[in-house]
């Protein structure tokens, strides 16, 4: 029997399956045997649209569709916690399992805790995540650093440090730092994210500490449920997925790229708050002068959305009909989500006027999670 804190390696049973996979395929072959046995209605989980740089969100409720799903789309930079609400006038009362990065899962959790859905209903299986990259600025990358056509590319994957396309004549990778001291590489606010084994999912799956010969052919499975324990063990009576114990020394090397991950993050936080300081405020002034009053950081913030249309509706917040936009219509939304911005990054990825809106959200979550919670000890980037 698997319980909740078992570490496994995992992999489906059906070659299918196993050969579209990023790794072992655990989390689509899951995902089939609870759609098979009505362990839940629909899957929310992304797909493959035109290219590799097109994730697209879907829903799947044949269980002879999942693979569609399988593989990992590292330019999909979407957040799906507000697609479970969109979808849920569709799904109400329907059990959903859904496939989430540390981003979609807080997402989740915030909507929750507004009671827009209920967990009951949800299934989460987790992927670890070391970052994705937005999908312009990937086509962009590819295109300038090496040298390459993005439209020729056919496969990507983030390993070992390296950014590695595969394209019509060959594969080559680059460093992420490199990338990304000059600029290309994860988005600004997963180079800062330390959510990095989403241990609030019912599994979290990756390929960190796959080691000898299960490497690339295996998930590595955290189980963080009982939930997650009770889909593992009915899937392997099924003989749907194959486990065996993950291996110790797979297990300590997974720790050690958690942890060299979570430094990263502490780094990226240093550098990109820093710059913020001394002048937070008059920063965040100036760069919102230019917003048009879009609304499209409010609409897809995971925080804010439930609330959107009393936000702009409130006289408080916004003049309707003028611009420039009145200070206090930022300032408002960055007091509204001060304490619970999850850093997903939709709101800066989304805003046409290129404001750095999760920038400033997160420096201000990350400080106000140091001022009230003196054990996260000094966190204080802003003078
Ligand atoms: P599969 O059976 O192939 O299923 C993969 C699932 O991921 C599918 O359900 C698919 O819909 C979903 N998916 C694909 N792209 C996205 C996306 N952009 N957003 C949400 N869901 C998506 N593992 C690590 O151990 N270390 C890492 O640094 C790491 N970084 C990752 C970064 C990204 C952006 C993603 C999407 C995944 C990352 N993973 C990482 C997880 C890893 O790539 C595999 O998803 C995981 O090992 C499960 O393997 P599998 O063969 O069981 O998955
Ligand atoms: Fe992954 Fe974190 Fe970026 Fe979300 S915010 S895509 S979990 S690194
Ligand atoms: Fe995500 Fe921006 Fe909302 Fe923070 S403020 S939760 S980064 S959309
Ligand atoms: Fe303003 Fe940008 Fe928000 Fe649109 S997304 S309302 S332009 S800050």
């Amino acid at each position: 029997m698997t319980k909740k804190g078992d570490m496994l390696y995992a992999w489906t049973t059906n070659a299918d399956l196993a050969k579209k996979a990023e790794c072992g395929g655990a989390v689509t072959g899951l995902l089939a045997y609870a759609l098979e046995t009505k362990m839940v209605d629909a899957v929310l989980a992304v797909k493959r649209g035109v290219d590799l740089y097109d994730a697209v969100p879907t829903v799947i409720t044949d269980p002879k569709d999942i693979s569609k799903t399988a593989g990992s789309l590292h330019c999909g930079s979407l957040l799906l916690s507000k697609l479970v609400n969109s979808y849920v006038p569709g799904l109400s009362g329907k059990k959903i399992g859904i496939v989430v990065k540390g981003c979609d899962m807080m997402g989740i959790l915030e909507l929750a805790k507004r009671n827009v859905i209920n967990l009951n209903n949800i299934l989460m299986i987790g992927v670890n995540c070391g970052g994705s990259v937005n999908p312009t600025s990937a086509r962009r990358m590819i295109k300038d650093k090496f040298g390459v056509d993005p439209d020729t590319v056919h496969k990507e994957e983030i390993d070992k440090g390296q950014f590695i396309i595969e394209y019509e004549v060959g594969q080559k990778g680059i460093s992420m730092d490199e990338l990304e001291d000059a600029g290309y590489g994860r988005r600004s606010n997963c180079r800062r994210c330390k959510l990095k084994i989403p241990r609030q999912a019912d599994l979290a799956c990756g390929n960190w500490g796959v080691i000898g010969e299960k490497a690339g052919k295996a998930t590595f499975v955290e189980v963080c449920s009982e939930k997650g324990a009770n889909l593992l063990d009915k899937a392997v009576s099924a003989k749907k997925i194959a486990v065996e114990p993950a291996n110790p020394k797979g297990v300590e090397i997974r720790a050690k790229v958690e942890n060299a991950m979570l430094k990263l993050g502490d780094k990226w936080r240093r550098k990109d708050f820093t710059a913020l300081s001394p002048n937070l405020w008059k920063t965040i002034d100036k760069e919102t002068s230019r917003c048009i009053k879009c609304y499209s950081c409010i609409d897809n913030c995971p925080v804010c959305f439930p609330f959107a249309d009393r936000f702009k509706k409130s006289s408080l917040m916004v003049q309707q009909g003028f611009l420039p936009v009145e200070p206090m219509f930022h300032m408002r939304r960055f007091a509204h989500i001060s304490d619970t911005c999850i850093n997903c990054g939709q709101c800066e990825e989304l805003c046409p006027a290129e404001i750095p809106l999760a920038l400033f959200s997160h420096a201000i979550r990350t400080e106000s999670d140091a001022a009230y919670n003196p054990k996260l000890g000094k966190a204080a980037y802003i003078n």
